[in-house]
C-alpha cells in the first residue's frame, strides 16, 4: 500500500522508464512515470477498454459526462454530417451558424426553473464559470455599482480550473502553489450535514445556521460589495455532497434581501443526473445565471454554456451602447459541430425520456451501494439520482479520518480498477456518476464490484 502511494520516481527513472510525454491535468509526477498507465482505447455503452483489452465498467461516465455512454452512433452521425457541411464558422459580431442558434433556443426551452433569455456558449464548464464573473461584473458596472464585485462560493465546491474558476472552487489543492484564490472570492460553509453538524443539531437547525452564517458574512463584507453567490446543486468533486432541501430556500431568501445574484453551477447536475432535468428543479432554485457543460453533448464534443436571465441580460443589452459591446468570447463559442452534437444529444434525451431512464436505475443504484454503509471503514454513503459519494472514516465518525498515508480512498480506487470498474477518488472520498444508459444488470455489476473492492480494502 505504501509503495502504491509513494512510487519512487528516481528508481523508475534509473530503469529507463520515461513515462508519457504529457503534462497531464491533475496528475502527480510519479503517476506519469508509471510503467502501466491506464490507456483507454475504446468505449462501448457503459464500458471502456484499455489498450490491453481489459474491460472496465465506467462508473464515472468519463468525468461525470458521457451520459449516453460510449458509442451512441446518432451523435457520431450528427458530428459527421455537420463536419461535412460546415466544420466551422464563428458566432462573433452577429455572424453565427444555424446549429448554435437552434441549440440556444432548445436549451432555453428546456430550462424552466426560472426565466432565462439568452445563452452564451463556451467550450467547457471552467470557461462558463469564468464568463459568469465577467457577465456579473459588466452587469454591476452597467448599473453604476462598481464596488459590487465580490463572489461567495462554498468550501469544497468545484467550479473548474482556469484562474477564476479555480478561485471560485473551494478546494485547497486548486489554490496552493498557484497564489489563489483571487481576492474577490470568499468561501462560505459546505452544506454537508453529516460532516459539519453540531452535536444534537437537527437538519433544519443546521440549515438555519448556514443561512445565518451566510448573512453574517455578507454583512461583515458589506452587502454593497457582494455581487453573486455560486453553488453546485449537488457538489461533485467535493465529494458528491447532497444538500438538505431547505438549505437553498434559506440561502435564496438571504441573497434576495441583499440583491445578490444566484449562479447555479449545473455542469454536473444538468440534463438528468439527479433524476430531474436540472438540479434547480430538484431543489427549487430560481437562479439568475446557470452554467452547463458535460451532459449537454454527452461529452462527444467539448461544449459549455451560460444561461442568462432577463434581469441580467436586459441590463447588459440596454447599457451596451454606453459601455461598449460585451467584449468577451472564444473562437469556438457556439462551434457548429459541438452545437450539432449537443442538439442531437438533447433530442435523444427527449425521445428516450431520459428522466424515466435515470429514475428507473437510480433507486437500485442508490440502495445497492448504500447497503454497504455498515462497513466498519465507511463513514457515510450519500447520493441521489445517479450521483453518489462514499467517505471512508474510522468509527463511523466524520471526525476520525484515517491517516492520509494509508491512502484508503486511493487503495479502494485501485481495487475497483483491478475488478474492472472506474470511479473517482479524492482523498478518502470516492465518487460515482454512472452513464444514464446503464441497464439494471450493469447496475448489479457495479454494486458487486463495489462490494469486492470494499472487502479487499477492509
Ligand atoms: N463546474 C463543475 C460543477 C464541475 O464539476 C466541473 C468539472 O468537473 C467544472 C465546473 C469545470 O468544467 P470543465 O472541466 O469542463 O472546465
Amino acid at each position: 500500500n505504501e509503495a502504491f502511494l509513494q512510487k519512487d520516481v528516481s528508481s523508475v527513472d534509473e530503469k529507463g522508464f520515461k513515462g508519457h510525454d504529457m503534462l497531464a491535468p491533475f496528475t502527480a509526477g510519479w503517476q506519469t512515470m508509471d510503467v502501466n498507465p491506464l490507456v483507454v482505447e475504446k468505449s462501448e455503452g457503459s464500458y471502456v477498454y484499455d489498450t490491453n483489452g481489459k474491460k472496465y465498467l465506467d462508473a464515472l461516465a468519463g468525468l461525470w459526462c458521457t451520459a449516453l455512454g460510449g458509442n451512441e452512433q446518432r451523435l457520431v452521425a450528427a458530428a459527421t454530417k455537420q463536419l461535412s457541411t460546415l466544420p466551422f464558422y464563428h458566432s462573433f459580431w452577429n455572424r453565427t451558424t444555424k446549429p448554435s442558434m437552434d441549440l440556444a433556443k432548445e436549451i432555453l426551452e428546456m430550462f424552466t426553473a426560472s426565466k432565462m433569455s439568452k445563452v452564451f456558449f463556451t467550450n467547457s464548464g471552467s470557461e462558463a464559470n469564468d464568463s459568469q464573473v465577467k457577465l456579473v461584473w459588466y452587469y454591476n458596472n452597467a448599473l453604476g455599482r462598481p464596488d459590487k464585485k465580490k463572489f461567495i462560493a462554498r468550501a469544497k465546491s468545484y467550479h473548474g480550473s482556469t484562474l477564476i474558476a479555480a478561485s471560485l472552487s473551494g478546494l485547497p489543492a486548486l489554490h496552493q502553489k498557484f497564489d489563489l484564490p483571487a481576492p474577490f472570492v470568499i468561501h462560505a460553509d459546505t452544506p454537508h450535514f453529516w460532516r459539519y453538524h453540531l452535536p444534537g443539531e437537527t437538519e433544519e437547525e443546521f440549515s438555519t445556521r448556514l443561512a445565518n452564517n451566510l448573512e453574517n458574512l455578507i454583512l461583515k463584507e458589506g452587502p454593497e460589495t457582494i455581487a453573486a453567490f455560486i453553488a453546485e446543486p449537488v457538489m461533485g468533486a467535493g465529494g458528491g455532497v447532497i444538500s438538505i432541501f431547505s438549505v437553498y430556500a434559506q440561502i435564496q431568501s438571504v441573497l434576495k434581501k441583499y440583491d445578490i445574484l444566484f449562479i447555479a453551477d449545473e455542469v454536473i447536475c444538468a440534463f438528468g443526473r439527479l433524476g430531474t432535468m436540472f438540479g434547480c428543479d430538484k431543489y427549487n432554485i430560481k437562479p439568475d445565471l446557470v452554467s452547463i457543460a458535460k451532459a449537454l453533448s454527452s461529452a462527444y464534443m467539448p461544449i459549455g454554456a451560460v444561461l442568462v436571465s432577463p434581469k441580467v441580460y436586459d441590463v447588459i443589452h440596454s447599457q451596451s451602447n454606453k459601455l461598449g459591446s460585451f467584449s468577451h468570447g472564444f473562437t469556438y463559442s457556439g462551434h457548429p459541430v459541438a452545437c450539432a452534437v449537443a442538439l442531437e444529444t438533447l433530442k435523444i434525451y427527449k425521445e428516450r425520456n431520459i428522466l424515466e431512464m435515470v429514475n428507473n436505475i437510480a433507486t437500485k443504484f442508490q440502495e445497492g451501494v448504500k447497503a454497504y454503509s455498515s462497513s466498519p471503514i465507511i463513514g457515510e454513503i450519500r447520493g441521489t439520482g445517479l450521483i453518489l459519494g462514499t467517505e471512508f472514516t474510522d468509527n463511523k465518525s466524520p471526525h476520525d479520518a484515517f491517516p492520509p498515508e494509508w491512502g484508503i480512498g486511493a487503495y479502494f480506487g485501485a481495487q475497483c480498477e483491478k475488478h474492472g470498474m472506474l470511479i473517482r477518488v479524492a482523498g478518502d472520498s470516492i465518487m460515482m456518476s454512472p452513464p444514464f444508459i446503464m441497464n439494471p444488470e450493469e447496475v448489479d455489476e457495479l454494486i458487486e464490484k463495489f462490494g469486492k473492492a470494499l472487502r479487499d480494502t477492509e
